[in-house]
């Protein structure tokens, strides 16, 4: 539902031109798109500026004022075609240019469409496990638009420019619109000249005269440690720059990271799963087991139970952007011989029957259950 435009600016009913310039102004500046990063930013925006394209016009206050605010309108349940198209002065931020808006504000002269920044480049970065638990300087090239230097982006060989004569060098072009109070004339830049009110004499023999060209670049770039797959980088100022825009895009580098061919990674902490033999379990040992760059050996204690988990504490990945690193977690896992001959069994029976059934204990605990139901 659309909102009362005096509310809208902040205004009272009574509110001079004056007044509700100043109002309006000062409320474009604060929601500006390009000032203000606010998601309703936008939104609100555009409904000052709706407000303002009704209120600063004298025919259009007078039918708003007659019909009151919008949720007393007449027409609002007459459809979009009978109803007072209110719409129809936001399409282009009711013909107001944003280039004097910003002058007026000092941020510079150039208009929204000259003031917007080139649009951002994807890239995929593959790496190796080791590349990303331990930062490497990666070299590669890849394809942006930049402005084209042989026409410094005005699309005119020799920079020879002529008066445009869609919009007769004004920029702007008027087209009318009927409505149920007649006859309402909105102004749009001119898209023949993007509001300069010019056009090139003879297109660049370089860019064909559109003022941008594809330009290869290389970069190097430092990956920092732990990075993970799945994650981005982004470099500013490295995207497309075309012509007619102030500022570059971003370069965002998404980082693909090869699996380790043995540990597997979880946030910082690398885990893995190590059969050991029962004689190992049993009477101690040791295992090798991989880090992120070579081998480690690791002692196992006798009578090491299958499932048990050892933590080797600073052993996994380094943290990104941060001091310390985190833990290679291993689970051990008994394994039984498929084979036994005979005398090995023979030795078995008489080396084992001095153990004391007692110490079997989740054996012991199971027996217990059992013999009771
Ligand atoms: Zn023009
Ligand atoms: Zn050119």
């Amino acid at each position: 539902m659309a909102k009362n435009y005096y509310d809208v600016l902040g205004v009272d009913k009574s509110a001079s031109q004056s007044e509700i310039k100043s109002a309006y102004f000062k409320l474009a500046k604060k929601y500006h798109p390009d000032v203000n990063k606010e998601p309703e930013a936008a939104t609100k925006f555009k409904e000052i500026n709706e407000a303002y394209s009704c209120l600063s016009d004298e025919q259009k206050r007078k039918n708003y004022d007659q019909f009151g605010s919008a949720e007393g309108n007449p027409f609002q349940n007459a459809g979009g075609t009978g109803g007072f198209d209110f719409g129809s002065f936001s399409g282009n931020f009711g013909g107001f240019d944003f280039g004097d808006l910003f002058r007026d504000f000092g941020f510079g002269g150039s208009s929204a469409r000259r003031n917007s920044a080139g649009s951002d480049i994807g890239l995929k970065l593959n790496l190796s496990f080791e590349e990303a638990a331990l930062g490497v300087t990666k070299t590669f090239t890849f394809t942006r638009t930049e402005k084209c230097e042989h026409c410094k982006g005005t699309g005119a060989e020799g920079g020879e420019v002529k008066t445009c004569p869609t919009c007769n060098g004004t920029g702007q072009v008027r087209y009318s619109q009927n409505s149920i109070f007649g006859r309402i004339v909105n102004v749009g830049t001119c898209s023949s000249c993007n509001g300069t009110g010019k056009i090139a004499k003879d297109k660049c023999s370089v860019c064909g005269g559109n003022g941008s060209v594809k330009k290869t670049r290389t970069l190097t770039v430092s990956v920092p440690a732990g990075i993970d797959n799945g994650q981005q980088m982004t470099i500013s100022g490295e995207g497309n720059s075309p012509a007619g825009t102030v500022q570059a895009g971003d370069l965002i580098i998404q980082i693909a990271v090869a699996p380790h061919k043995m540990l597997t990674r979880n946030g910082f902490d690398l885990y893995i799963t190590v059969p050991i033999p029962f004689t190992t379990s049993l009477l101690g040992g040791s295992i090798v087991v991989p880090v992120v760059k070579g081998k480690v050996t690791m002692d196992i204690p006798p009578l090491t139970q299958t499932g048990t988990v050892f933590t080797i504490k600073g052993r996994g990945i380094k943290k990104l952007k941060k001091n310390g690193n985190g833990d290679l977690i291993i689970t051990v896992t008994v394994e039984m011989p498929k084979t036994l001959d005979k005398t090995t069994k023979e030795k078995l029976e008489s080396a084992v029957k001095d153990i004391s059934q007692s110490s079997y204990t989740k054996c012991k605990d199971y027996e217990n259950k059992i013999s009771k139901l």
